[in-house]
């Protein structure tokens, strides 16, 4: 197969799940490939072998899929629907760095027989007291170039006591002169002769380093555009003294703008442990009994570990999320699964995700700048020209909305299924006691209550009730049924009479009859719909009656108000 003329790649390093600003490289890199009819490659950079796992490499591919962004190189994946995507149809894998060794290792060699690249042997502590003496003086680290080792002259010693097995890294002979780099989105840049020494380029482990690895990869799939975030910017002049020693091509790079909070802060994974330690600090605060060793017992944890959080001193996310469990708090979504744990739609993350940095520039049919389109109109419109400098703002309140109105432009039909299948993942309790029929009336009762899917299970919190489980908010019950007398329990009294002759069990009839009820009795409509509500629901809150009555059926409805009627007689 010949080279389609754009090759763009998506590079994660499998340490953990996808964050969203990863989502936005992926997509960005994706509908760049299809703007141009080019293909889209997905590498897995697994050379850190302490912090990379298969879990994560799978995972991060499930959440690509999820939202859409479909690879036509790399990893083979079945879909959830039954798809295989990936492959190699150019012959340039393998996709996993880790089993691309030989590769690295035969230019590396190369660089080391043509004196460009040569192996180093002092120890990281030698490195570190040199490094540390520098920083004393207020100097620049730089790994200082051996004395036996000059430019252009194959090292020979020094291989021979790297075959022999002494323990060594490998580093680049840098040619020490000032690094243009033509970024597509930033400009260019003159970096100084002295921002690339001598880097190593495979480590003790025998594995590449990520810049050289990178750097093979790249030239050896023929990708033309990187298209990556702004932290990897500083490491270009690098890549491109690698590509120029290896004798590569350099190819386009574009850097995209950092992804920061509302707050002005850089948003991220510590963004969790931010929120936990907070909440933790607060209750602290609050209650004189409670200290950190008693709370790390509460969460099962280290005291020593848990301390250490609240003094800032670690970020760990086992911590904050038992904290979050205890006290029963969400804390901020970040990477990509969060955001689909807590029902957001895949459409709607990608349209928002589109405009982290960038904007099609075009208006909507209202005048105003032009924010809803799905990932095809990205593919037809996506271009590099309008990635902007500037750092993005992660607005949680838009994205809810985005969500919402995804929601909202739904057909019940289609709300109705993607919201059973959300729910049989991730609240399975839900739907296993509703059969089709109510399942459906119940997704139509929820989802003009609903900004994300999780929303619904809390709208539809009634449904997951055993009738003999209904618990009573009492502000509720004295509010509603105590009140004035007992107005409310007196009213629920008749109205289940009522109910019991009730011929047509659908939820216009039942609406229509707890209208033609009030009237009847000359009470306003809240009079008699709230008691019904506490019965059902066992608070004031449920979605509209019939629809809550017609989820539950006759039998449970019916169940239901005697029992309340029961508990509060008194
Ligand atoms: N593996 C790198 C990362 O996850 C990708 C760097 C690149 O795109 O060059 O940050």
């Amino acid at each position: 197969m010949t080279n389609p003329p754009v090759i763009t790649r998506f590079a994660p390093s499998p340490t953990g799940h996808l964050h969203i600003g990863g989502a936005r490289t992926a997509l960005f890199c994706w509908a760049f490939a299809r703007r141009h009819g080019g293909h889209f490659v997905l590498r897995i950079e697994d050379t850190d072998a302490a912090r990379s796992s298969d879990e994560s490499a799978r995972g991060i591919m499930e959440d690509l899929v999820w939202l859409g962004i479909e690879w036509d190189e790399g990893p083979e994946f079945t879909t959830p629907d039954g798809r295989k995507i990936g492959g190699d149809p150019r012959g340039v894998g393998p996709f996993f760095q880790a089993r691309r060794v030989d590769l690295y290792n035969s230019h590396l060699e190369r660089l080391v027989r043509a004196g460009l690249a040569y192996p180093a042997f002092e120890g990281s502590e030698e490195l570190e007291a040199r490094r540390k003496a520098v920083f004393a003086a207020k100097g620049t680290y730089r790994y200082e170039r051996p004395a036996d080792v000059t430019p252009g002259v194959f090292n020979e010693a020094r291989w021979a006591r790297a075959l022999a097995g002494e323990t060594h890294v490998v580093r680049l002979v840098s040619p020490m002169t000032a690094v243009v780099v033509d970024d597509q989105v930033l400009g260019e840049k003159t970096f100084p002769a002295d921002h690339v020494d001598d880097f190593v380029i495979r480590k003790a482990d025998g594995l590449p380093t990520y810049h050289f690895a990178v750097v093979v990869d790249d030239e050896t799939m023929g990708i033309t555009h990187v298209l990556r975030a702004q932290e990897h910017f500083n490491n270009t002049p690098r890549h491109i003294v690698l590509q120029r020693a290896l004798g590569f091509r350099t190819p386009v790079y574009g850097h995209m703008p950092l992804i920061f909070n509302m707050d002005g802060t850089k948003m991220g994974k510590r963004d969790k442990a931010k929120a936990a330690r907070a909440a933790a600090k607060t209750l602290l605060q609050k209650s004189p009994d409670l200290n950190a060793e008693l709370l790390a017992a509460g969460i099962g944890q280290e005291p020593a570990v848990v301390e250490q959080f609240l003094a800032a001193e670690n970020d760990s996310m086992e911590v904050a999320a038992a904290i979050a469990a205890k006290l029963g708090i969400a804390l901020p979504e970040v990477e990509v699964s969060d955001f689909r744990a807590n029902g957001y739609l895949p459409g709607a993350i990608d349209n928002f995700v589109s405009l982290l940095g960038w904007n099609p520039g075009m208006k909507a049919a209202d005048g105003k700048d032009l924010e809803k389109f799905d990932t095809a109109f990205l593919a037809g419109h996506f271009d590099m020209a309008r990635i902007g400098r500037t750092n993005a703002k992660f607005d949680r309140a838009k994205l809810l909305s985005f969500d919402g109105d995804a929601i909202a432009a739904m057909s019940d039909e289609e709300f109705a299924r993607a919201w059973r299948a959300w729910c049989s993942e991730y609240e399975p309790a839900l739907p296993a006691g509703l059969d089709g029929p109510r399942w459906t009336l119940l997704a139509r009762a929820v989802k003009p209550r609903a900004k994300t899917m999780r929303d619904g299970v809390k709208a539809a919190g009634f449904a997951m009730l055993t009738d003999a489980g209904v618990t009573y908010d009492p502000a509720a019950v004295e509010k509603n049924l105590r009140a004035k007398d007992g107005e409310g329990l007196g009213l629920l009294r008749e109205f289940h009479g009522a109910l019991q002759q009730a011929r047509d069990w659908e939820p216009q009839a039942l609406n229509a009859m707890v209208e033609a009820f009030a009237k009847e009795r000359g009470v306003g409509m809240g009079a008699i719909a709230q008691p019904i509500r506490v019965a059902l629901a066992g608070t004031g809150v449920s979605p509209p009656l019939g629809e809550t009555m017609g989820v539950l059926g006759r039998e449970s409805t019916l169940a239901r108000i005697s029992r309340c009627l029961a508990v509060h007689a008194a």
